[in-house]
């Protein structure tokens, strides 16, 4: 089974790495549990333009998605998705990993942050049209993808965030994920996949 799996917010702690610049910088006291919209200039109460002035010197110059460190079960997580199914003594799953981040100026970075990840992935995508990459499940923080997905009728699990909470649905965890698709993968393999 291909699983794709978003980075940020996903695997590495990009909000919190945001927050902790932007607190730094402005003397402010912004938590994750405050960031209650994707959009996060709209929990910080700045314009879209102030925060992606700020944001893109952070990026550019002060090496922010270098510094993001992964979620603290982040890594345990991607290694139970991998597999294996004890009876099938095989690794079933590939991780395919997908990000919006713009690969003009974050290649660099991310295969850097990657490398330091050591983990065995099978493909890295740089897109913000996720959709287009073939994976059986997709797993995303970006409630902007659901309706999306739900059209082409493609099975997008947005994990729960602070961001998240407050749209309709209930939202998985790392743990509901793993017990969901380990099933789903059975399920797959005992159809013939
Ligand atoms: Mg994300």
């Amino acid at each position: 089974m291909r699983i794709g799996v978003d980075l940020d917010g996903i695997i590495f702690d990009y909000v919190g790495e945001v927050l902790r610049r932007w607190n730094a910088e402005f003397d402010a006291s912004f938590e994750e549990t405050d960031m209650t919209d994707y959009e996060i200039w709209k929990s910080l109460g700045v314009s879209k333009q102030t925060y992606m002035e700020w944001y893109e010197g952070e990026v550019v110059e002060e090496g922010l998605l270098v510094d993001l460190p992964p979620y603290p079960d982040a890594e345990t997580f991607l290694w139970e998705l991998l597999g294996p199914i004890e009876e099938l003594d095989i690794l079933p799953n590939d991780i395919i990993f997908l990000t919006a981040r713009d690969c003009q100026y974050s290649a660099a970075d991310t295969s850097w942050a990657l490398e330091q990840l050591d983990f065995p992935f099978k493909e890295l995508h740089f897109c913000e049209a996720k959709w287009r990459v073939d994976c059986d499940v997709y797993i995303d923080d970006n409630p902007h993808l659901l309706h999306r997905f739900k059209k082409l009728n493609k099975e997008l699990m947005l994990l729960e965030r602070p961001w998240t909470q407050h749209i309709e649905g209930t939202f998985p965890t790392y743990n509901s994920i793993v017990t969901y698709l380990d099933t789903k993968v059975k399920r797959m393999y005992d159809n013939g996949y």
